[in-house]
């Protein structure tokens, strides 16, 4: 099947059309992104309603662009899929009310996606996943774990109580005067120190037994760290960067050990090999790959990550997500709603979306 995938939720335009084989395997046909970094970094943030007005603009655009790079036409797709939450409100409608245009005039089914399930799914764009695994999922918004046991049957088994790593990484560069996003910016300046050990920051939720994560405790400590520089050099920026990113990596490997250790006892003796799949943002961070490839390998789970362009947001995870959901005949009515909030184990679109 052959499906056009539409994004808008966040900061990214995208489009995408992705074509899913009988066997599983996936053909990536086209592929566009259009950030929207030089609109936000003034602010150092995301500002809804220029990331509405962006994603607005550029819809039509980027879908005739990924048809015309596919050599395709609407004619040729089996569904059109959109993201339909969670997300910014404005930004959600941009890519829903779009496809559903689409859907309407060339008379193809809609799949109204959840934006988690996307970044849930995407490893399998380009390996063979099995279900069940377990999924890591971290992103600027989100950091949980979750047992991933087939399209729209996710149960969370830990969520963040406070901040997500992305946030933990993006006001640490804040603090420190990094600019928007923070991430790749931490990771770089941290490869710079000379003395990663340097800044001792807590550790957190030491004495919880469970998967939730928290990092304000972390920010806040970070924080203090820098205030109580007089002139802080870039070196000891280098070396507040490197304690940040090692306490983010070190909590969460440590929680998705926990998350394993569950995990590989549910799936008994009939686990035909234990998959911890890492999505999202922070999952292109070097110093959290390696810190759960380390634990992955201690408790016998094979780590898979996406490439790089697949951990962060993009419509090609959207389009497989559609197809999958259209393999299955889970298609949605005209009448989806947009969701700016819509957690993960929640699987149709319409399930209660005021409350959602
Ligand atoms: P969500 O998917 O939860 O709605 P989002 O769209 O902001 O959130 P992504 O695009 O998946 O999330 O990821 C963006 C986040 O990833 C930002 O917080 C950014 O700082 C972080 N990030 C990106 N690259 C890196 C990196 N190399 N190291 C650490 N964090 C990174
Ligand atoms: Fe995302």
């Amino acid at each position: 099947v052959t499906v056009l995938g539409l994004e808008s939720s966040c900061d990214d335009s995208a489009a995408a059309i992705v074509r899913r084989h009988g066997d599983g395997s996936v053909d990536i046909l086209a592929d566009a992104v259009i950030g929207q970094n030089s609109e936000h970094a003034p602010f150092g943030g995301v500002v809804p309603e220029i990331a509405a007005r962006a994603h607005a603009e550029r819809m039509d655009t980027l879908a005739a662009g990924v048809l015309a790079e596919a050599g395709l036409t609407l004619a040729d797709m089996d569904a059109i899929a959109a993201t339909s939450g969670p997300g910014l409100i404005g930004g959600v409608m941009a890519a829903l009310m779009t496809a559903k245009g689409l859907a309407l005039g060339a008379d193809k089914p809609l799949i109204a996606v959840n934006h988690l399930e996307g970044h849930a799914l995407s490893a399998r764009l380009t390996h063979t996943v099995e279900f069940p695994y377990l999924l890591l999922l971290v992103s600027g918004g989100h950091t949980q774990l979750v047992r991933v046991d087939g399209v729209g049957e996710m149960t969370r088994m830990g969520s963040t109580i406070d901040d997500a790593a992305g946030e933990a990484f993006d006001k640490t560069a804040k603090v420190m005067g990094l600019g928007f996003p923070g991430g790749p910016a931490v990771e770089a300046l941290a490869r710079t120190s000379t003395d990663p050990q340097r800044f001792a920051l807590p550790r957190m939720l030491s004495r919880d037994r469970g998967c939730d994560f928290s990092f304000a405790g972390l920010k806040t400590a970070a924080k203090r760290a820098f205030d109580s520089l007089e002139t802080p050099t870039q070196a000891d920026k280098a070396d507040l960067a490197a304690g940040v990113q090692r306490e983010i990596a070190r909590h969460l490997a440590e929680r998705a050990g926990r998350a394993m250790d569950i995990f590989a006892d549910s799936a008994g003796e009939n686990a035909k090999g234990l998959t911890l799949v890492v999505a999202g943002g922070v999952a292109a961070n070097g110093a959290v790959r390696d810190a759960l490839e380390l634990m992955a390998g201690s408790k016998g789970f094979t780590l898979i990550a996406p490439p790089l362009k697949y951990c962060t947001d993009n419509a090609a995870m959207i389009a497989l997500a559609g197809a999958e959901r259209f393999v299955l005949g889970r298609i949605d009515g005209l009448d989806a709603p947009a969701r700016a909030r819509w957690p993960l184990d929640e699987t149709s679109a319409a399930a209660n979306p005021a409350s959602g």
